[in-house]
C-alpha cells in the first residue's frame, strides 16, 4: 500500500480508526520502500489540519491554542509542507505574530513517541471514544501504577502484557528492565530498612518470560487519555478539592491558635490585591490569568476578619482586618514601598497568635 500519496491518505480520514491506522502505519514505516528496491523518505503531511506527519512517520499535533475550528474548516484535508507553508503565512501568522515553528504542540503526558489513543481506549473521564473532528483536542497523564499480579500466576508476563493491553481504561507498558518484586524473595531483616537495596527488599530484574508466581507485585507506566473539554474539567474539579482542603486545613490551624466561630469562604482575589499585582506581571501574563490562579479566603471570626491567599505560598490579607502591616510584622512595614497593600507571608503558629492577640485589643478598645 502506498502511504505516501494524497489520494491514499485521503482515503483513510473517514473514521478515527481508520485515520489512527494511517498515522501508525507510516510510523511504523519510517522510509518508504522504492521500485528499485531503495529505500526514500516519505514526504511530510499535514493532515486534518490537526496534526502533521513528518518523513520519518513521526506523528505531531498542530497547537491547539494557534488554530481554529475556521481554520482547520478552511484547509485542505491533507497538505505538503509547501502548501501548509503559504497557508500559514497567509492566514495565521497575521493573527498570531509568531514564527512557523510554533505551529505544533508539545505532547506532554501523552505516551512517549506517538500521541494519539489508540482506538480501543476510551476517554478515562467520561468513558467516551474519539472522534475525528475533536482529534486533535485531547490530553493524558502518564503516572505508574503498582499491579498485583497474583490473578496471572501460572501465565508468562508476555501473556499478561497483551492482557493489559487489552483493557480499555489505560494504556500500560512495564518499565526497562522489567522488575518485580515477591515477599518470598526480599531479606525479613531489610523490612524496616529505608536503606535496603531493591533487591533486598525483594525486587528482581525479569524479562517477558518470567512466570508469574503467586505474590508478585510489578510497577507500570500508566498512560490515561482524556477528551480536552473532560481534562479540563477534571484540572477544575482538582483544584477545587485543593481549595476545598485548604480552606479546611487553615479552619483547623486557627482553631487551634483560639480563633473562635471560624468561617474560611473562598472569594475572587479583591481589587486592592489585583491592583498590586498588575503592576508587577510576567510579559504576556494577563491579571485575569493570575488572579485566577490564586486561592483567596476570607476568613470570619469572632476576633475579627482578615483575608489568606494562596499562590506560590500562603500569604495574610490584613485589610479590612482593621490590623495594620506595621502592627503585625514591623520590619516587613518599614522595607515596603508606600503603595505596597497590607499582605505577608503566612509564617507560622507565633505569627497567627499574634495576629489573634491584636484582633482582641483592637475589639477591646471599642
Ligand atoms: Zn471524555
Amino acid at each position: 500500500m502506498d502511504y505516501d500519496t494524497k489520494d491514499f491518505i485521503e482515503a483513510q480520514l473517514g473514521s478515527y480508526h481508520a485515520f489512527y491506522t494511517l498515522m501508525r502505519s507510516r510510523a511504523n514505516l519510517g522510509y518508504l520502500r522504492t521500485d528499485n528496491e531503495s529505500w526514500q523518505r516519505l514526504t511530510p503531511y499535514i493532515i486534518l489540519g490537526r496534526y502533521k506527519s513528518d518523513e520519518f512517520g513521526g506523528c505531531h499535533r498542530l497547537n491547539r491554542a494557534l488554530f481554529t475550528d475556521a481554520d482547520r474548516t478552511a484547509m485542505s484535508a491533507v497538505m505538503n509542507e509547501e502548501e501548509f507553508l503559504s497557508f500559514f503565512e497567509k492566514n495565521i501568522q497575521p493573527r498570531i505574530k509568531k514564527s512557523y515553528w510554533s505551529s505544533l504542540e508539545g505532547t506532554s503526558g501523552l505516551a512517549p513517541g506517538f500521541p494519539l489513543p489508540e482506538p480501543h481506549l476510551i476517554c478515562a473521564k467520561c468513558g467516551g471514544t474519539w472522534e475525528i473532528n475533536t482529534c486533535h483536542d485531547i490530553d493524558a497523564e502518564g503516572d505508574f501504577e503498582e499491579i498485583d499480579l497474583s490473578s496471572f500466576a501460572g501465565r508468562t508476563l508476555f501473556w499478561v502484557q497483551a492482557k493489559l493491553e487489552a483493557r480499555t481504561d489505560a494504556l500500560r507498558r512495564f518499565g526497562h528492565p522489567i522488575t518485580v518484586r515477591n515477599p518470598q524473595w526480599s531479606d525479613p531483616r531489610a523490612a524496616d530498612d529505608e536503606y535496603a537495596d531493591p533487591e533486598e527488599l525483594g525486587w528482581r530484574e525479569v524479562t517477558l518470560d518470567h512466570v508469574v508466581q503467586p505474590g508478585d507485585k510489578t510497577s507500570m507506566f500508566r498512560y490515561r487519555f482524556y477528551h480536552g473539554p473532560c481534562f479540563r474539567q477534571l484540572s477544575i474539579d482538582r483544584s477545587g478539592e485543593r481549595a476545598t482542603e485548604y480552606a479546611e486545613d487553615f479552619k483547623q490551624i486557627l482553631e487551634e491558635t483560639g480563633f473562635e466561630d471560624v468561617q474560611v469562604i473562598r472569594t475572587a482575589l479583591p481589587e486592592h490585591l489585583r491592583r498590586w499585582f498588575a503592576t508587577d506581571l510576567d510579559e504576556g501574563e494577563s491579571i485575569d490569568e493570575l488572579a485566577e490562579a490564586f486561592m483567596y479566603y476570607r476568613v470570619q471570626t469572632r476576633q475579627g476578619s482578615f483575608g489568606v491567599a494562596y499562590a506560590a505560598y500562603p500569604m495574610l490579607d490584613l485589610e479590612g482586618s482593621g490590623v495594620s502591616l506595621h502592627e503585625l510584622e514591623p520590619e516587613l512595614a518599614a522595607e515596603a514601598p508606600p503603595d505596597f497593600p497590607p499582605i505577608t507571608g503566612l509564617s507560622g503558629p507565633e505569627q497567627l497568635l499574634k495576629l489573634w492577640q491584636l484582633l482582641v485589643k483592637n475589639q477591646s478598645k471599642k
